[in-house]
């Protein structure tokens, strides 16, 4: 194996199809490898441009995210439109949801909502960029269903056992994302500065948003 091909197999099998750590390449692992050598052989791309474009599919666009949070803590009109039509609210900050619909769903004291994508990976990414590693794994995507609050557990969310936890399951039509909860003691904060409270995982419903 070649130093080239060998950067092309990390590129191809590990980063852009997620191959499982030391199992065998699958069918298209070995064809986006074998692809992109050829191209790169015949000086059309480059391997740094390759990983520039990963790069680029794979940087979270988490500010978008946390834009629409923080409006929603601080207007309510605008909270109700995420909750009633998550597209269209995103929209009117100018975010514009290039894939499926939206559906923006509220924690409260008394409900957590988790995301997952049982099926294979779907995620709002046109806010908030690819998937974390874990949300496309297959222990994720069977463990978040049948035991929530144990994989909570294993991320360090503690919920109170009296909160009802919700998997909220995305498909093709639609993708599902996390309104969190509003951290206390931040009632004078701007909401610029709240945008600093809200994480990916946040968004997802692994975790909660920061506390300040
Ligand atoms: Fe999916």
């Amino acid at each position: 194996m070649s130093a080239e091909r060998g950067a092309g197999a990390y590129l191809g099998t590990k980063v852009l199809l997620d191959r499982e750590e030391g199992g065998p390449a699958g069918y298209y692992a070995l064809l986006s490898d074998a692809l992109r050598d050829e191209l790169i052989g015949l000086g059309l791309i480059t391997a740094a441009q390759v990983r520039r474009e990963v790069e680029r599919l794979e940087a979270p666009g988490i500010h978008l995210g946390a834009r629409i949070v923080a409006r929603a803590w601080m207007d309510p009109e605008y909270k109700a439109l995420l909750l009633e039509n998550g597209s269209e609210a995103a929209e009117r900050l100018g975010i514009k949801v290039g894939e499926a619909q939206l559906v923006v769903v509220e924690n409260t004291p008394r409900v957590h909502n988790l995301i997952t994508c049982t099926l294979c990976s779907c995620y709002p990414r046109s806010i908030l960029g690819q998937p974390p590693a874990w949300y496309r794994n297959k222990v994720y995507r069977a463990r978040s269903v049948s035991e929530p609050r144990k994989v909570l557990e294993e991320f360090g969310t503690h919920l109170p056992a009296d909160i009802v936890i919700h998997v909220r399951d995305s498909n093709a039509d639609m993708r599902w994302m996390v309104l969190p909860r509003r951290p206390d003691g931040t009632s004078d904060w701007s909401e610029e500065r709240l945008q600093g409270l809200v994480t990916r995982d946040s968004l997802i419903g692994i975790a909660e948003a920061l506390q300040p």
